[in-house]
């Protein structure tokens, strides 16, 4: 049987190059090393490259503007000229670019944000009703010209006028963007007029993930006028409304008339989607099977069933096969894996694996299993997925009789009796203070870590140079005052990675970067199997840390739900039980600790707020084992075994239960944006742990004075009481220098004792 065949369509393409080629040119173009024209020849060279490895690999619908130079939200500012004032001056357009991203010596930068619940930022664009709107479509319509010069017609990404005004923000004293809806939507109907001018028949894809984030009508409201306004306005451009990373079934039913050509739906994180097909009213389905999030390789059967069971409620010819979102958020291709392990790496399939991917289950579809080729393809594909199922690298017996059998799920006591049992252990003063963990990681650390490496030191020279390392940063610690102390970290090179590395059940890539920001890319650790420790993890350096000093020195682990959300996550069972594999690590880890007489640990659990839905009905979900799995790996703590816990840059409001529920004894984290506003929240929502809210922003060089610190302080005083607050910077200083970490830290601890005396005499 065949059909007419299914076209292949790929939401975004990576950018930053197969060998980090953006980052390089773009970084040696700030730091003076390259002119712009470099940055400009190279970037011309990726798009080309890019396009020509989609279309070599049957891709139909390849697209253009998903390059950026930095950021694609950052694009869309620049297409509308909303430039903020403070960069107006600025002549040069690319000067004016990077400087709106990372500012400049008397501009800060724009803010930057979590694209949704991926590790993704954005930058946020900063509107106001009056501001100078104009239209400056030169990239969008280059970048398709280009593609066209080399035979391809492209079809041209644009983030929709929803999600574009939803993400931004409004500095002009209103705090509704959604409101300058009408001043945006003639700049994209003229966009749109320019872009019908480039072709007989051209394609703009919208995204509008915004719609999967629980829309109100409102959203709703706007969704529908906005694609009605350009529909009706251009009739001559094929409009195409994408959402990922969840269902859209609202939006859907909202765009129900609206004249689109397709909806672009996520099948992989919103499965819903399915119940609302019928509401597509003959736009055509843009099927986001292959999963754009994750590594793993497509089971080409179970695709071919979804497709089946699609075709009885979307008639077969309106139907595309699809990534099930931009592929920017996996790395660019597996070829580079030599030193991945075959059998791992045969499971695996980044950016452009997933191309092949896409057009091998096009042609099986419309060809049948019969076509000459087509069995062979789905043979091995279906070997290796069983392989991956039955091989023994995945499943560990001992791990699974382990999980069965815990019985202590939680640790001993109520916050009340620990902290009686804990204040008779530590003898700290009033308002203690403290660091995050990690101290500079100079140039000389870095080389040292990459000497190990490399097998250039032995482990025994390692470790004493590691020591050499700690010594100093005790030393340094106790000269200038602070009451609780760390080892600092010298041996971490990443958070998640350091563990990672040390645990069976985890993979690492070479080359495998995703982009995070601008040009900061991030290697995910891939879990693909059972999770187990061989041995103490940390044990050695932080009891060396403590034979130093007569201070308490507190431990740092890195939690398991963090662990999780930074990893590449096998999806063949459930996330929460990899999470529960990762628990009960931590809780041996921690066990050690305190065999090795460290009497404080601390969990950091960075990423916790990343990994919640996006839609509220799965929230509930998220939480109650995420909670779950810091409580179990927490449970081996004695009542005298103080535990902290640390949460970089979140809104924290909307999760104050969750946190008690976590329940550690010390919970330290950033406030410095939401300020006191949040600590009342806390307060009067009967958060009744202690409190460490960081008194001073590490994300900026400035060395805040002694003033600043002991006014700060007492504010926080204001809101909480003394006897509940701890005193640290807000987030770990491993990229901050010593000039000025040490100056500010000493500040720190001089408001801190002047606070106190104020305290004692009351
Ligand atoms: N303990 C880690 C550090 O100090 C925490 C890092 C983080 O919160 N991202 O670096
Ligand atoms: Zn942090």
């Amino acid at each position: 049987m065949t059909q007419k065949r299914l076209k292949t369509y790929v939401t975004g393409y990576p950018r930053i190059g197969e060998n980090r080629e953006l980052k390089k040119v773009t970084e040696a173009f700030w730091e003076g090393r390259e002119d712009f024209d470099t940055v400009t020849g190279i970037s011309k060279d990726l798009k080309a490259r890019h396009w020509q490895d989609q279309k070599a690999r049957g891709i139909d619908f390849i697209s253009s503007n998903d390059f950026s130079l930095y950021d694609s939200m950052l694009d869309m500012a620049v297409l509308f000229n909303a430039v903020p004032e403070r960069f107006r001056h600025i002549k040069e357009d690319h000067e004016r670019y990077f400087a709106m991203a990372r500012g400049t010596g008397n501009a800060v930068a724009m803010e930057m944000t979590k694209w949704f619940n991926t590790n993704y930022h954005y930058i946020v664009p900063e509107l106001s009703a009056n501001m100078d709107l104009e239209l400056h479509p030169h990239k969008v319509l280059g970048e398709f010209n280009e593609a066209a010069k080399i035979g391809i017609k492209t079809k041209i990404n644009l983030i929709g006028p929803v999600t574009f005004l939803a993400l931004s923000k409004r500095v002009d004293g209103s705090d509704d963007p959604l409101n300058l809806l009408p001043a945006f939507l003639p700049l994209y109907v003229s966009l749109l007029r320019s872009i019908s001018e480039l072709s007989d028949e051209v394609f703009v894809q919208f995204d509008e993930p915004i719609i999967v984030r629980d829309p109100d009508d409102r959203t709703l409201t706007c969704l529908k006028t906005a694609y009605e306004t350009l529909a009706r306005a251009v009739p001559g451009v094929r409009l195409i409304v994408t959402t990922y990373f969840d269902h859209a079934t609202e939006a859907i039913e909202a765009l129900r008339d609206v004249d689109l050509f397709a909806m672009g739906l996520d099948l992989v994180c919103g499965p819903e989607n399915l119940l609302a097909l019928s509401h597509l009213n003959g736009k055509k389905l843009i099927a986001g099977i292959v999963d754009g999030r994750n590594i793993w390789k497509n089971d080409y059967q179970r695709s071919l069933s979804t497709l089946q069971a699609l075709e009885h409620i979307v008639r077969p010819d309106d139907i595309m096969l699809s990534t099930s979102c931009s592929l920017l958020h996996v790395p660019y291709t597996l070829s580079h894996e030599t030193a991945l392990d075959p059998e791992i790496r045969s499971w695996m399939s980044f950016a452009r694996e997933k191309l092949t991917e896409l057009s091998d289950i096009s042609k099986i579809h419309s060809t049948g299993k019969g076509a000459p080729g087509n069995l062979e393809i789905l043979q091995t594909n279906q070997r290796i997925i069983r392989d991956r199922q039955c091989s023994l690298r995945i499943h560990d017996p001992a791990v699974r009789r382990r999980s069965r059998s815990i019985t202590q799920r939680v640790r001993q006591g109520s916050f009340a009796e620990r902290a009686t049992a804990q204040s008779t252990v530590f003898k700290l003063p009033p308002l203690p203070t403290t660091t995050i963990g990690s101290f500079p990681q100079t140039d000389s650390l870095r080389k040292l870590r990459q000497d190990l490496k490399r097998g250039a030191i032995t482990r025994d020279e390692y470790g004493l140079r590691i020591r050499n390392h700690i010594d100093s940063c005790i030393e340094f610690q106790e000269r200038i005052g602070l009451d609780v102390l760390v080892h600092g970290e010298p041996e971490r090179n990443d958070m998640v990675e350091y563990f990672g590395e040390q645990l069976s059940g985890f993979a690492f890539t070479r080359n495998g970067w995703v982009q995070s920001y601008g040009t900061r890319c991030v290697k995910p650790p891939v879990i693909y199997g059972d999770i187990s420790r061989r041995e103490p993890m940390t044990v050695d350096f932080i009891s060396y840390a403590r034979s130093r000093t007569r201070k308490p020195v507190k431990g740092i682990l890195t939690g398991p739900v963090t662990i999780l959300n930074w990893s590449f996550v096998r999806d063949d069972i459930e996330r929460s039980d990899v999470c529960e594999q990762i628990a009960l690590v931590i809780r041996d880890e921690i066990e050690d600790l305190q065999h090795a007489g460290i009497g404080i640990v601390q969990v950091d659990e960075a990423a916790f707020k990343e990994g919640y839905p996006l839609r509220k009905e799965k929230r509930d979900k998220y939480e109650r084992w995420a909670v779950k799995c810091f409580q179990l790996a927490v449970s081996s703590a004695r009542m005298t075994t103080q535990i902290h816990t640390h949460m970089c840059y979140s809104d924290f409001t909307d999760i104050i239960q969750t946190l008690e529920r976590m329940d550690a004894d010390v919970l330290a984290i950033e406030t410095s944006r939401s300020g006191n506003r949040l600590l009342k929240v806390f307060n009067d929502r009967g958060y009744s742990n202690n409190i460490g809210p960081g008194v001073y922003d590490i994300h900026s060089p400035r060395v805040p004075t002694v003033q600043e610190l002991t006014d700060k302080i007492r504010q926080l005083l204001l809101a909480l009481p003394a006897s509940r607050v701890w005193i640290n910077p807000d987030c770990g200083l491993k990229t901050r220098k010593w000039a000025e970490v040490s100056p500010s830290l000493r500040n720190m601890v001089t408001a801190t004792r002047a606070v106190r005396r104020e305290l004692a005499e009351r």
